[in-house]
Parts: C-alpha cells; structure tokens; sequence
C-alpha cells in the first residue's frame, strides 16, 4: 500500500502546458524522495511513444522502463490544475498523476484511480477541492469512493472462459491493459475479465485497470459469442507473452557493440548479416519494371534482337567486371564473370529461341525462359543455388533491358547518404553500391548467407536481411538507425539516440583499429591458456590474405569452390596445383582441406545430379564421394600429393555413420598409397547430431573433430539454415547445439583429441568466447572476424570464459545466451 500524504498533492497548479505540467508533478517526485531528478525527462518521453492520458480529466504520466534505475522508491505525486491543461487535442486534463513505479504496488492506486475515473461527480469535485485531504481519502480507497462489489458483469450465461496468469513484472498496468484490449476487439464476442471477485469489461481500458492485477495472478476471461474460443486462445497466448511488454525486452537484446535505443516509434527485427551501426534516412530501392510485348510478327527479327541483346548484357557485364575489380578486387568481381558464362548457357539460348520461332517476341520468350528457370532454383532449399537463383535472374533483367529498348535501370543516385531498403539486392545491386552513399542496407527477404550479406561483409556496410515485408512499407526519409549485431532496424529514434549511435560508431571503429593492429599476437587468455584461431578459404588466392589477416592456418578450406561454375571438374593435376599454392602461401602454417561437400542440390551440371525432395537430406558430402569413388580419388590423390609440400590434413564433411568414416578412410588409405605419400591426420566435421550423440565412438576413428555449426544448427534444430522467416531462429546459439558441442568437446578430451569449430558461430565475439569455455581448441572463421575475436580472447581469464560457457549451458533459449554478459 502507498503512503499518500498531503505533501503528495500541490492544489491550484496553472501548467502552462502539458510539458510544463510533467516538469511539475516530476519535481514533486523529485521533492519527495520518489525519483531522481532524469526521471522526469524520461516522463516527459514516455509521451512520444505513449498516451497516457486516462479519461475523465485525469492522465498519469510516468516513465520509460529503460529508466526506472531513476525511481527510488514507489510513489504517486498530484497535481491538481482546476483550470485544466491540454493534454492532447481534445483531452483536458484537471489531475495530473506523476507515477514512480518501482514495482507493482501502484497498481492499488491505478484501481482508485479507475474507481474516480467512473465516477464524475467525484472527479468535478477533487477538481475544485481545496482540501488536499479529499484527494488523498479518494485515492487511498477512503471516502468509499473504493468499492470491492461483487462481479459487476453477469456471466452466468458466457459459455467459454479461461484462466491465465498475468507474469508481468509491474501486473496489469495501462500499457498490457491496452495491448489486451486491442486483441479484444478484433474479435466480435463479448468479453469480461474476472479477477478478485469483480470483473470488468475486457474491451474497456478503465475497466480492466479497475481490477488492479498485479504480478503473478491468475485472472479469468470470459468470452460469449460466435469467435469465442477464438477470442480466449488469442488473449490467454497474448497474456503469456507478456502483453508487448516481455516482446518488447526480447527485440532489443544488447548487441556487441553495447548500444541499445532508449526511444524510437518502431523496431523491425530481422536477421544481423554485417556488423556495424548506421544511422540517416530511409530509400526504398526499386527497379524500373520492364514492358514487353507477347507476341512478334518477325520472328527473324526478333532473333537478332536477342543476339545483340546478349552482346550488348556481355559488354556491360565485362565493363562491370573491370569496374568492380579495380574498386573492390578480384573476388568480388567475379561474380560478373560467371554472369557472363550464364549468357553462353547453349540450352538458355535454344530455349529462347524455339520459342520465338513459335511467335513470342524475343523479350517476352527470353522472361518466361529465365523466370521458368528462376523459379526451378529457387525450389532448392540450398544456398549456393538461390544465390545463382538471384545471380540468373540479374542477367535475366540485363538481357532484357536491352531488348525492351531501355538501355539501363536508373542508376542509384542519392544526395545524400541513405540506409537502403529493398526486396533483395542481386549481385549487380550490391557491387556497384557506393559505401560514401549507402550508410547500411535491409533486406525482407534473403538469408545471412545471401549473396547480399556476403558483399556487405566484405563492403565492410552494415546490414540485416530476413526483415519481413514490413520494412517496405517504410517511406522514404523517414528516419532510422540499423543495428547490422543487433539484427535491429529501429524507425524515428530520437535525437538523443541518433547521438549516442554515432559515439557508439565511433567507438567501434576505434576499437576496430586496435584489434587490427595485434592481429599477428596469438589468442592467449589473460590466464596464459592459448586458442588457435584460423581462417575458412574457398580459393588459392585467400590462403594469403588468411596470413594477412592474422590467421594461424587454414580451418577449413571449402574445396567444392573449385568445382563450381565450370563445366568438367578439376583434374588430379590441376587440384594438386591448387593446393600446393595454398600450403606455399601458408609457408608452414597449417592447412585442412575438407574433401568435397556438395550435393543433389547443388549447380554442378557435370555431375549429373539427381534432383532431391530434401536437397539437405539427400546425397551430398561425403555420401556422394563414396558413391563415386573415381572422383573423390582424383582429389584424395591430389591432396596427398600436395601433403609432401608442407603441413596439411584432412577432413571429411557431412559424416553420419561410422560406416561412411571407415570407407572414407579406407578410399584415403587407398589414395595415399597410390602416390606414396606419408600418412596425415584425418579428421571430420560435426555436423550431423547423430556423430555428436555418438562422438565417443567417433573420436577413437579420428585425428580431429571440427564442428560446422551452420549444419549443426539447422539439423538440430530441424530449420533450414537458409530459410528467409526460420533463419532468425536457427541460432547456434541455441542451448540445444551448444550442449552438443560440449558432447563432443568432453568426448574428444576423453579420447586425448581435439575439436575445433569452423561454422559461422567460431567467428561471433560471444560464440567464440562461449566454444573457448567448453574446451574447443581451433576456431575458424571468415578472414575479417579473426582479428577481433583474437582481441576478444585476449580480453578474458579462461576461468570467466568456462564460467560463460556454463551458464550458457543451463540457459532454456538462444536469447537468453544472447544476453548473457560478457565480462
Ligand atoms: C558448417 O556447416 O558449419 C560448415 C562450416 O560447412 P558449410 O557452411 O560449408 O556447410
Ligand atoms: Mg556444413
């Protein structure tokens, strides 16, 4: 119960204002021991984002939760303003209720308050009182303006009703009661809430203030009416939630750079795909839609058409080429080279043309050519072929552009730099962005693995993808900063936000500087304890920016990048050359080459591959390998061939069974000893959980274990990990694929090996700090994430990090691992 004393009220008040008004009953707060003074600025913000403006004269304005390490403890403050004071257009407002609530206890006052609120007579009076005391009997229940009636609505003849206990922290105050009643009414029935024996209106938010709920207790809905049921297992799953207010803590988990909005209209939650915070305007990017005609008279015609169309896609995508090489390198204009080779597709083009021969005019026979295609990659779940899915369908625009006689999109121009928003982004799209002009990017669509996220990672621009369609509803300039760790794009923030981001901004490309510089120091703990931390390569050309970028060898080198985009596979010779220049430009430091790990799924044309229901399910990895012996003993040759060239080993992907290990080792055995070469550690990926279920029977068959969280994840978790909706979920962070890491950790140990982790969780500074405390021993990661996880590893005792790890454990969902502490 709140003590309310006449000290509490100030009678005769003449605001000038409702800011003027907040300012006052804030200082009467302040004055009575309730609040620090701050509290009253983050009161006076609490009105941007809320109304909270009751009825019949009264408002009761309070703070931000974000600030309530302000209150000191819980108390109500009065201001009386008989000449009343505009609170928004159309509401006068003659009490003003200051609320400080620490805890729930204010609810008692929000009761009475609702009890004054129905009643008129008493609000003109306490309105024109001038004996403070009227006004503290009213609010402390006294003057039986409190009534406890019994239930005041009938519910005799209500068919349905469920119980549900309210969990928030403060009960049912103003902001879930609005939350419940806007659920309420999107249904037809009558609905009322029992509580306490009384009840109350559930679409009326005094009438469910009146109740006064606190925390922790079990309420009673009833509903009557054609949607009933409807209604009640919509509010009873609204109420678990938390009525917005427990949502509202999850969508803002504190990102690794530390900064969190204190006020801002709106959050998007989508998926973190590049680090780093912007903050300006948005600019929905939209491409010009291109009109073609169905049909043609000439078909002759219309078939050169679409010769000096694919000649003039060819010209811009060689200039493209060179553009993009010269401004960002080599890797990431070769994107534009195999767009290329997708124009001299033999059967794209005869398609086209048969179908032009059968009256389509060129530009409309080569849409449905591209779309039909488009459409058939897009089916496949993987990857690497929705990525060629969006790279096919960029040509096919380019292609068509042409043949529309509208030589380019408009070109992307801005005065000014803009967080950019878009369906997806093709390859062409995100190359050509200019970092100067595009602050951040956000996508609805696509996955943290997209082609999109990639260039952005590389393009060093944060961003986040698998936003929803919400985020293209968002109109142009409308102000925003994107969280690209946080995975947060938080719409209208403050002045005060926009200010504290770019600090925070600044801070990170200090700290980012910093970790740079001692990137060649090894990742010691401050105990002394060392982890290796490596790099993930696809080509010959990164196992020199690895040692650059302060990598102590190779974790894992994704081979299958030399046998995609061509049109035969590499021979023993030219795979041997491949991995020889990788190990030279190790010059000694370790490499593990992972055999081929590519499947049903994947564009491999010269494979022949059977299409698959479920592509991650099907035959690929080291499955495919042992149904084809002949092509995993060419490269099984080639890599022991390369082994007499510096330190190397090997490691097979996607193994389930220990029957697939012994065969794998036994086509190794076989290899080796065709070219004579000495033998080399053999070790596997982790990916599947039935190896980490049995990794004690696993790690007596191996040299190593090397977790790939990305499989780990999705298998565990049953969630394609590149699903636009599931992605978010898929996290390693999951205690589910943590617990399995830590299986496989003890089991290695046991056995006297080691695991190391080269999925995507290994390079994330919380992931990396969370497998260092369960015992992994080699982390490898993408060649930008190794300089700041050595620096993160640096930070930390091994004992804090066990102790993370532990905790980590014992949590019951991914968020909760996401808020854990960092020390
Ligand atoms: C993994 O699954 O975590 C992994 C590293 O392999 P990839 O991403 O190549 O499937
Ligand atoms: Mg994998």
């Amino acid at each position: 119960m709140i003590a309310m004393t006449k000290d509490n009220i100030v009678l005769n008040a003449e605001p000038s204002g409702k800011l003027q008004a907040i300012e006052q009953v804030g200082e009467l707060l302040v004055r009575n021991g309730y609040i620090r003074p701050e509290y009253i600025d983050s009161m006076k913000r609490r009105e941007e984002v809320a109304n909270t403006y009751l009825g019949n004269g009264i408002s009761i304005p309070h703070g931000l939760p974000e600030n309530r390490d302000h209150i000191l403890k819980t108390g109500v403050a009065i201001l009386q303003v008989p000449g009343g004071v505009t609170w928004n257009p159309g509401e006068i407002v003659n009490l003003v209720v200051g609320i400080a609530a620490k805890s729930d206890e204010h609810i008692e006052i929000l009761t009475n308050l609702t009890h004054v609120l129905d009643d008129e007579n008493t609000v003109r009076r306490l309105t024109a009182t001038d004996d403070p005391s009227d006004i503290v009997r009213a609010l402390s229940g006294e003057a039986g303006a409190t009534r406890r009636p019994g239930p005041e609505l009938d519910v005799a003849d209500f068919d349905h009703s469920v119980d549900v206990t309210v969990m928030n922290p403060h009960g049912l105050h103003a902001r879930p009661a609005t939350f419940f009643l806007d659920i309420a009414k999107l249904f037809d029935s009558t609905i009322v809430v029992e509580f306490d024996g009384r009840s109350g209106n559930g679409k009326s938010l005094a009438s469910l203030l009146k109740l006064g709920v606190g925390s922790g207790r079990i309420i009673r809905i009833h509903a009557k009416g054609d949607d009933a049921m409807q209604a009640l297992n919509a509010l009873k799953d609204a109420v678990d939630a938390g009525l917005g207010e427990i949502e509202e803590e999850k969508e803002t988990p504190k990102a690794a750079h530390g900064w969190t909005p204190s006020e801002v209209k709106r959050t998007i939650p989508g998926c973190t795909a590049s680090p780093g915070l912007a903050s300006g305007p948005i600019r929905q990017f939209t491409h010009r839609r291109i009109v073609v005609e169905a049909m043609a008279k000439d078909p002759e015609h219309e078939l050169t058409e679409l010769g000096h169309a694919v000649a003039a896609a060819k010209s811009n995508l060689r200039m493209l080429y060179n553009e993009v090489r010269s401004r960002s390198g080599e890797p990431q204009a070769a994107i534009f080279r195999a767009h290329e080779a997708f124009l001299e597709d033999p059967e794209l083009l005869a398609e086209t043309k048969s179908r032009i021969r059968g009256g389509n005019s060129a530009g409309y026979a080569w849409r449905q050519v591209i779309d039909d295609r488009v459409r058939a990659m897009e089916q496949h779940d993987d990857e690497v072929l929705a990525a060629r899915a969006m790279d096919l369908r960029d040509v096919g625009r380019r292609v068509l552009r042409h043949l529309a006689g509208v030589l380019q999109d408009e070109p992307f121009t801005s005065s000014e730099p803009v967080i950019l928003v878009a369906e997806d982004l093709t390859p062409s799209d995100t190359a050509l962005l200019d970092p100067a002009l595009i602050l951040g990017f956000c996508t609805s669509g696509g996955g943290p693995t997209s082609h999109s996220a990639i260039i952005a990672r590389s393009l060093d621009i944060p961003a986040i993808v698998a936003a929803g369609p919400a985020v293209l509803e968002i109109e142009d300039g409308t102000m925003a900063i994107l969280d690209g760790d946080g995975g947060n794009l938080y719409l209208e923030p403050s002045p005060a936000d926009i200010e504290t981001a770019a600090e925070a901004r600044k801070r990170i490309e200090a700290e980012r500087d910093a970790e740079y510089r001692t990137r060649y120091e090894p990742a010691l703990t401050l105990d002394g304890e060392r982890v290796e931390v490596a790099a993930n390569i696809g080509k010959a050309s990164e196992a020199e920016r690895a040692v650059e970028g302060g990598g102590e060898g190779v974790g894992l080198l994704r081979t299958e990048f030399l046998f995609l985009g061509r049109e035969t596979p590499p021979d023993e010779d030219e795979q041997y050359r491949s991995y020889r220049a990788m190990i030279e430009a190790l010059n000694g430091l370790p490499l593990i080459i992972r055999t081929l790990d590519i499947g049903g799924d994947k564009a491999v044309p010269y494979l022949d591959l059977p299409a698959e229901d479920n592509p991650f399910l099907g035959e690929r990895g080291i499955r495919l390998c042992l149904n084809r012996p002949e092509l995993f003993l060419t490269q099984l040759r080639a890599i022991y061939r390369a082994s007499r060239h510096g330190p190397l080993r090997i490691m097979f992907p996607m193994i389930a069974t220990l029957d697939e290990l012994a065969a794998g080792k036994r086509l190794a055995e076989k290899a080796r000893i065709e070219v004579g070469a000495e033998p080399v550690d053999i070790g596997i990926m982790v990916e599947v959980p039935s190896v980490a279920v049995m990794a004690r029977e696993f790690a007596k068959e191996v040299a190593f274990f090397s977790v790939g969280t990305n499989d780990l994840t999705q298998y565990v978790m049953a969630m394609d990990r590149v699903h636009p909706t599931l992605a978010a979920q898929a996290d390693s962070l999951h205690p589910a694929v943590l617990r399995m890491i830590d299986q496989v950790v003890r089991a290695s140990d046991e056995a006297g090996i080691w695991t190391g982790v080269c999925g995507g969780l290994a390079g994330e500074p919380l992931g990396a700090v969370i497998l260092a405390g369960l015992g992994v021993k080699e982390l490898s990661m993408v060649i930008p994430s190794i300089a700041p996880v050595k620096a993160r590893i640096r930070s930390i005792t091994m004992a804090q990090a066990r102790e993370i790890a532990r905790q980590a454990l014992a949590c019951a969902d991914n968020n909760q691992v996401r808020a854990l502490k960092l020390p």
